[in-house]
């Protein structure tokens, strides 16, 4: 894929088709969307969409997100997968994708996504802790996220996983169990979402009553920091970290765990530990120092609001973080550090 930015064509589904109301969810405040989209709709999208400079045929998949796509009406359903379909077989766009519940996952349905084109399938997995399930009001079981990835697999489908940290009743503990078990799965894509708690929900009812304590953005970071390490370590891919950034959000947040860039917290964490661990062991007395990172990560080396090379400064390491592509290393993140006269002596 390198070279070539993969893009969505994004079609949100709001609410239509839940059979439950999960603890965590407005789901018109989260799509920004409170109509259904017609056949039309999708196919005015589409076009749009490919007006746009951003989007070629082979990069381009349209996806329905948003709500529970293979629950909604059987016949609107196939609706819209029709008017999608037009699309790939036109060979404008790679493929369809999907999200949906785990317990909305059966043979029937996945021979009518194979027969629409569609290509990648998301399941809200959200905990592998059946109490957590309950508590969340998720309505399915872990078995069923076993049982559903493991059907869309043997169909052929791309796996992605979705799961979410700092739900009701879970901790880190259960979020670590979560992502071990999810990556158990082999997915093809892991989304990671910490909840943010949202006017109009029962969570929100339950942490106005003390019941439910959420997840600060800061404890969020830290273990989705870490979850981001663990996926990478099984080489499955993490395509999202953190709730869109989106008006719909901000105004009906009350609580827990959102920031408009959020994996960027959580790339910043990882430099931190990368820089803070080699200063450890090569220089443990302190200094200063040259941090050279590849030039696209000097920000996230750097850290939120250069807090990186604040916290560092306190251990008595005090660094300047510059570019250099030319670093060696198979890690995604990677340093050199240099003491400062030993640069400059260099130079
Ligand atoms: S299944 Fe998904 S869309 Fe439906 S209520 Fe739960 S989180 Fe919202």
């Amino acid at each position: 894929m390198a070279g070539n930015r993969h893009s969505n064509i994004a079609i949100f589904i709001p609410h239509n088709g839940c059979p439950h109301q999960c603890a965590f969810c407005n789901q018109r405040t989260i799509s920004g969307a409170v109509t259904q989209p017609t056949a039309e709709d999708v196919r005015k999208a589409v076009k749009n969409a490919l007006r746009s400079p951003r989007f070629d045929g082979s990069n381009a998949e349209i996806a329905f997100f948003g709500g529970s796509f293979t629950a909604i009406d059987r016949d609107y359903m196939i609706e819209l997968l029709e008017a999608a379909y037009a699309f790939v077989n036109a060979g404008q766009v790679a493929g369809i994708r999907i999200s949906t519940r785990p317990d909305a996952i059966e043979d029937e349905i996945l021979t009518i996504l194979k027969k629409y084109g569609v290509t990648s399938i998301e399941l809200g997995a959200q905990s592998m802790r059946d109490e957590v399930l309950e508590m969340n009001r998720r309505g399915h079981t872990a078995q069923d996220v076993v049982n559903a990835s493991q059907l869309i697999k043997k169909y052929g489908f791309s796996l992605g996983l979705q799961m979410m940290t700092g739900l009701y009743g879970d901790d880190n503990v259960g979020a670590r169990y979560t992502a071990r078990q999810l990556a158990a799965l082999r997915p093809d894509t892991v989304r990671i979402y910490p909840t943010v708690v949202l006017e109009g929900t029962l969570l929100a009812d339950k942490m106005r009553s003390g019941e439910y304590i959420p997840q600060d953005c800061e404890a969020a970071a830290e273990l989705c920091a870490q979850l981001l390490r663990f996926f990478e370590r099984k080489r499955i891919n993490v395509i999202k970290l953190g709730l869109h950034a989106s008006d719909g959000v901000e105004g009906s947040m009350v609580g827990g765990a959102y920031h408009p860039a959020f994996r960027e917290l959580c790339e910043g964490i990882l430099y931190y530990n990368l820089i803070r661990q080699t200063l450890r062991e090569k220089y443990p007395d302190g200094g200063d120092f040259v941090v050279y990172v590849p030039k696209a990560d000097i920000s996230k080396a750097a850290g939120q609001k250069k807090r990186n090379i604040a916290r560092l400064a306190l251990d008595g390491w005090h660094v300047v973080i510059k570019g250099e592509d030319a670093i060696n290393g198979n890690e995604r993140r990677k340093c050199q550090i240099k003491p400062v006269h030993q640069q400059d002596s260099q130079t």
